[in-house]
């Protein structure tokens, strides 16, 4: 019997787990890939107060040692369902606890067109840090207009020959500072009010097929896409007890609570205005103490 199951050692996942430990509760986190969620994805994370030039992986990481520091007991077991008992069932086991944290993130959106599936790893990219090494010296695109796509973007500029960044509108998402550090870069062309209509290649990305809002059609050849158009919840799992909003995310009148008592949501996973790394930590810290205190009460 643990005190806290917190599903996801993302930064909220794993701050949640650190506020837990310290406060000397029994804590088991479980995921299902690797901890850090996203932002181990950002090769330099630059509005984090007081940490001005750290990577995405050394903040992961650093957080991830501090947990394993207290002893902290972090299980790599994807959770397939939880019961409103507070039973957590993953692939290979059930486990019971006081209360739980979901804490699961969000996972990067697909364009969910032709050949994109099959093309993954064969120039298709979801992350541009793990896989822009690949493309030195070659034609890569990037597609979004999110501080994502901007900033993978700009890193891609300095390793690759050409960057093309396709928006679907004129108006960014992202941050001016780095749209402005773009358009002064010789080796980048911003391609606006386009979307991606089809991948060719059989064995290796070798054009894409653009469309403007004209409906002008172009073939574009290139080496690799990167494609930053966001992220989805992953929530389906907990939609037999947990009420989700309609895009899956979770829904919480108050930011913590969720609609089951003694469950609870923390980070980017949650309906929330605001998905970033100060949020995820702040969410995962409040978290804990509401768990606790509500355990204790
Ligand atoms: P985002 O801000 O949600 O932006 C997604 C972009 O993809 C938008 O420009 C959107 O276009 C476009 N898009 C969505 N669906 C599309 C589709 N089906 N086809 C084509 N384009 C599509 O996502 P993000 O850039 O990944 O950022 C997520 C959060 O993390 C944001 O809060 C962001 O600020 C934060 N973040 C921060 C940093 C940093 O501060 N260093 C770095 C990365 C991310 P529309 O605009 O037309 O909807």
């Amino acid at each position: 019997m643990y005190d806290i199951i917190i599903v996801g050692a993302g930064p909220a996942g794993l701050t949640a787990a650190l506020y837990a430990l310290r406060a000397n509760k029994k804590v088991l986190v479980l995921e299902s890939k690797s901890y850090g969620g996203q932002i181990v994805n950002a090769s330099l994370v630059e509005n984090y107060p007081a940490l001005p030039n750290i990577s995405g992986f050394d903040f992961a990481t650093n957080l991830y040692n501090q947990v394993k520091d207290l002893n902290g007991e972090i299980k790599f077991e994807g959770v397939i369902r939880i019961e409103e008992d507070k039973t957590v069932i993953t692939h290979k086991n059930s486990y019971k606890a006081k209360a739980i944290i979901l804490a699961t993130g969000a996972e990067n959106r697909k364009l969910n067109i032709e050949n994109e599936e099959k093309l993954v790893g064969k120039g298709v990219s979801y992350c541009a840090t793990c896989d822009g090494n690949f493309y030195k010296n070659k034609t890569v695109v990037v597609n979004g207009g999110g501080n994502t796509a901007l900033e993978d973007a700009i890193y891609l500029s300095n390793i690759a020959k050409k960057v093309y960044l396709i928006h679907r509108r004129d108006i960014f998402r992202g941050e001016e500072k780095y749209l402005s550090e773009l358009k002064e870069k010789d080796n980048v062309e911003i391609i606006v009010n386009s979307t991606i209509t089809k991948l060719n290649g059989e064995n290796k990305l070798e054009s894409i097929e653009v469309k403007d809002n004209n409906d002008t059609k172009q073939t574009i050849e290139i080496d690799g896409l990167f494609i930053a158009i966001g992220q989805t919840p992953k929530n389906e799992i907990f939609s037999n007890i947990i009420e989700l909003d309609e895009k899956g995310y979770i829904k919480s009148h108050d930011g913590v609570h969720t609609n089951c008592d003694k469950i609870y949501v923390a980070g980017d996973t949650r309906v929330k205005e605001l998905r970033q790394l100060t949020t995820a930590v702040s969410d995962g810290s409040i978290a804990a103490t509401i768990a606790i205190k509500e355990m204790e009460d």
